[in-house]
C-alpha cells in the first residue's frame, strides 16, 4: 500500500483543506515534516525529493483504506459496523484508587506486554494542544494518564518515532482513535519504519479532541487498537467504563488487570444500546459534514465509502 504523492500533496490535500487533525503520523519517522508548538498544526519543513512519501502514506486523512488495514491489523475485517473488529465488550470499574486506564498501563507494564509507554503531556486548553512523552514504568506514567481525549490532541505519534531513535522496544501508546488510524497505516504499509516495536495500542474513544478537523471524523471507538476504552455507554457517574477488547494482546493485559484485582468485571455482557447511539450519532453527523464538501477534497473517505452506505438513508 504506497501512494506515489508527495509533502507538497500532503499540504496541499490536507493542512490545506482543514483536515489535519494534528495526530503526528507524517512526522515519526520523517524529519520533513514538524509541529507548531503553540496550535499543534503539522506543517512541512523543506521540500523534499521523495515522490513517494511516507507522510502522505501515513496520514489518516489523505485516504483510509479501512477494510485492507482491519485485514492485515486482525486478520479479518470488521464484525460490527459500529464498533469494527472485537472479540469481547466488557464493563469494568477500577479496584483500586487509581483510575481504569491507569491499571491497563499498570497491567501492561507487569505483563511484560510493554517496556514503555507514549502518553500525553497537554501544553494548552484552547487550542487544545499536547506533545508525547515516553516513559519508561508504571510509576512515571501516573502523572500523563489522559482525563479526557482534549488532552491527547497533539502530535502524539511522534512519541513512537521518539522512542524508536532512543532504541526502545515494546511500546505502549494511549492515544486517540484518529492517532491509531495513522499508526494503523504505517503498521500496514511497505515502507520500513520502527513502528512494529509497538506492542499495545490502547484507545481513549472519542467524540471530539477539540480540532477543526475533527467535525470530519467518523472513527468513535478507536478501531485499529488492541483495547478502546469507552466510559460513554457506562451508566453515568459510576465511573465505570466499557473495554472493547480486540486482540489477543489487549486481552492478555485485561486478563492481567482483573487477575491481579486492579480491575472487575462488573457486566460480562452489557447493554451496547447507548454507546452505539452516541457513536453512530457522532459518525452520522460527520458523515454528513463531509458529504457537503468536496468530495475530491475529502477523499480520505472515497476508500470506505460502503461503509457509510446506512448513513446515507
Ligand atoms: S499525518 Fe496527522 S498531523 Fe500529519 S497532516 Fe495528516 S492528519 Fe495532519
Ligand atoms: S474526534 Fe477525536 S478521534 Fe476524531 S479526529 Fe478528533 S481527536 Fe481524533
Amino acid at each position: 500500500m504506497k501512494i506515489e504523492k508527495s509533502s507538497q500533496d500532503l499540504e496541499n490535500e490536507v493542512i490545506y483543506a482543514g483536515l489535519c487533525i494534528h495526530c503526528g503520523s507524517c512526522n515519526a519517522f520523517c524529519p520533513h515534516m514538524d509541529f507548531n508548538s503553540e496550535t499543534g498544526e503539522a506543517f512541512v519543513v523543506d521540500e523534499c525529493a521523495e515522490t513517494v512519501g511516507l507522510c502522505y502514506n501515513a496520514c489518516p486523512r489523505s485516504f483510509l483504506p479501512v477494510s485492507e488495514i482491519e485485514e492485515k491489523l486482525f486478520g479479518q475485517t470488521r464484525v460490527d459496523l459500529a464498533v469494527g473488529v472485537y472479540k469481547d465488550i466488557i464493563q469494568v470499574k477500577s479496584k483500586t484508587k487509581d483510575d481504569i486506564l491507569y491499571n491497563l498501563v499498570l497491567a501492561a507494564f507487569e505483563s511484560g506486554v510493554v517496556k514503555h509507554f507514549v502518553l500525553s503531556e497537554p501544553k494548552s486548553k484552547k487550542p487544545p494542544v499536547a506533545f508525547p512523552v515516553v516513559v519508561d514504568n508504571a510509576k512515571d506514567a501516573k502523572q500523563y494518564i489522559p482525563k479526557a481525549t482534549m488532552d491527547n490532541a497533539g502530535p502524539l505519534i511522534t512519541g513512537i518515532g521518539k522512542a524508536y531513535l532512543d532504541k526502545k522496544r515494546d511500546i505502549g501508546i494511549i492515544a486517540n482513535p484518529c492517532h491509531l488510524q495513522g499508526l494503523g497505516k504505517i503498521l500496514v504499509s511497505d515502507f520500513n519504519t520502527g513502528a512494529e516495536r509497538t506492542s499495545l495500542k490502547i484507545a481513549y474513544a472519542c467524540s471530539s479532541g477539540g480540532m477543526t478537523g475533527c467535525k470530519y471524523c467518523t472513527d468513535f471507538s478507536g478501531e485499529f487498537s488492541d483495547i478502546s476504552y469507552s466510559p460513554w455507554g457506562a451508566p453515568k457517574g459510576s465511573g465505570e467504563a466499557f473495554l472493547i477488547i480486540r486482540t489477543d494482546i489487549g486481552q492478555k493485559v485485561v486478563d492481567h488487570a482483573i487477575k491481579k484485582k486492579y480491575l472487575e468485571i462488573t457486566n460480562k455482557q452489557p447493554d451496547l444500546s447507548e454507546m452505539k447511539k452516541f457513536l453512530n450519532n457522532k459518525r452520522k453527523k460527520n458523515f454528513k459534514t463531509l458529504m457537503g464538501r468536496d468530495l475530491i477534497t475529502a477523499k480520505y473517505l472515497e476508500l470506505n465509502i460502503d461503509e457509510f452506505k446506512d448513513l446515507l438513508e
